[in-house]
């Protein structure tokens, strides 16, 4: 039982309750040497184990270390006991904006800051393979600043997840959110039915009800297949059209969200005064027409930079359970010789990254013994000190233009190769990283 005042780790201080989901426990902590805010969710191993969700937390802690940015919610850190794995992560103080649209509808503009910062986060999570697929007011969390925070991505599937028709297959989501076709349980399209949920979400700001609901349930799921709503009198005609765009039970004729940042609704200026006061806070986006008009993603990711020199800490869920024995959480999550393994992820696309490690093993004397299907092998020349050393990369696309790729050693000595790793292979591959996962880990090893 995690009691209040409790120290854990010797590191956070537990608070109160914040919430609770089927499988965890949410505590509000502070960080006791920095003094920061966190966000705890407490998960009960055994109950994990036992009902198979060990896949579930694997996906949960690679995609929110996959996705960082200012509106989804930041994992800072992974620890674990016997009995608990516990989630630090950054503290949404101003709760569920579900909480807020349970009192009432929220003004256009406030619906449309909120939305739109959605967007902004769903458009950048879809562009790195990642879709939420369980989007709803519950799962929308609010910061001090009042600024968004997409939560819980417990339900999310990362590309690999798809079957070989490139469609997602799990039927997930809760009722009332969900696109046609999830419920229809056909293949579906994450990134669509992501833009589906939106699209219920902004009924619901807008609203202050659901768009589809009936006490029975065939009833209920009738009316969602033939999108069968009907906007409330005070809705404008930009934001019923932009509905109506949205809200199209037919996935391939559904709006993108390209074409929702080009909407006449998404673009309106709206004077950021008028938000400022409807919300209360000093520090919501600029809203001005430029940045409404398309540049929103380059907006996110300069708040993002300065977000990242603000982060106190950057550690991530393997490195610190793969480096501290006593949290030992190697075999729930990641095979032992995956420790072995360097990752990064690259913005470029899979040809690039292919001949700038032909180049690096041309320049470190090393043979291309086997290439194909994303798969390489590079062997040294001379026997090293237990045998010759052999280094296997893989390259997982993500997205065309984002690809993470794994290098680990298959043979030879572990010294040699993390000093290859270090001195040769990470300064020549510097230019077409994005980032590098592991690097605590990394550094620990060769200190
Ligand atoms: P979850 O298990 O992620 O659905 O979380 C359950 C509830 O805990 C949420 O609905 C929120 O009310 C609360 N909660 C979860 N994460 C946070 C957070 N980072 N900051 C504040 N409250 C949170």
């Amino acid at each position: 039982m995690e009691s209040k005042g409790a120290v854990l780790m010797n590191r956070y201080e537990l608070g109160r309750l914040l919430g609770q989901g089927t499988f965890a426990k949410v505590y509000y902590a502070r960080n006791l040497k920095t003094g920061q805010s966190v966000a705890i969710k407490v998960i009960d191993k055994e109950k994990v184990v036992k009902v198979g969700l060990k896949d579930q937390i694997k996906r949960e802690i690679s995609v929110m270390k996959l996705v960082r940015h200012p509106n989804v919610l930041q994992l800072y850190e992974v620890m674990a006991t016997k009995r608990k794995i516990y989630f630090v992560m950054e503290y949404a103080k101003g709760g569920e904006l579900f909480k807020k649209v349970a009192k009432g509808k929220l003004k256009e503009e406030v619906a449309w800051k909120y939305f739109r910062q959605l967007i902004d986060a769903v458009d950048f999570c879809h562009s790195r393979g990642v879709y939420h697929r369980d989007l709803k007011p519950e799962n929308l969390l609010l910061d001090e600043n009042d600024n968004l925070k997409v939560s819980d991505f417990g339900l999310s599937a990362i590309a690999e997840c798809k079957h070989q028709d490139g469609l997602l297959h799990t039927t997930c989501g809760t009722p009332t959110y969900v696109a046609p076709e999830v419920i229809n349980k056909k293949g579906y399209d994450g990134a669509k039915a992501d833009i589906w949920s939106c699209g219920v979400v902004l009924f619901v700001l807008l609203a202050g009800y659901l768009p589809f609901h009936d006490s029975n349930l065939i009833e209920l799921y009738r009316k969602i297949s033939k999108a069968e709503f009907k906007c409330p009198n005070w809705f404008s005609p930009d934001v019923r059209r932009l509905l109506q765009k949205i809200l199209d039970p037919n996935p391939n004729t559904r709006i993108s969200i390209a074409k929702i940042k080009e909407s006449s609704w998404f673009r309106r200026g709206l004077k950021s005064k008028q938000i400022k006061s409807e919300t209360g806070s000093k520090d919501v986006a600029p809203l001005d027409t430029d940045t409404a008009s398309g540049s929103c993603k380059s907006n996110g990711m300069a708040t993002e930079a300065k977000q990242e020199l603000a982060k106190p800490t950057n550690l991530n869920a393997f490195d610190i359970i793969s480096i501290s024995a006593g949290f030992d959480l190697s075999g729930l999550f990641e095979e032992p010789c995956q420790k072995k393994k360097a990752k990064f992820t690259s913005r470029k696309p899979a040809a690039v990254i292919i001949s700038r490690l032909e180049e690096i093993a041309k320049l470190l004397r090393l043979k291309v013994m086997k290439t194909g299907a994303g798969f390489m092998k590079f062997e040294g020349l001379k026997e090293g000190k237990k045998g010759i050393l052999s280094i296997d990369a893989e390259i997982f696309e993500v997205t065309p233009s984002f690809h993470l790729v794994e290098v680990k050693k298959s043979n030879g000595d572990t010294l040699e190769y993390q000093k290859l790793l270090k001195e040769d292979i990470r300064p020549a591959l510097q230019d077409i990283v994005w980032t590098w996962q592991g690097e605590e880990q990394q550094q620990q090893q060769l200190s």
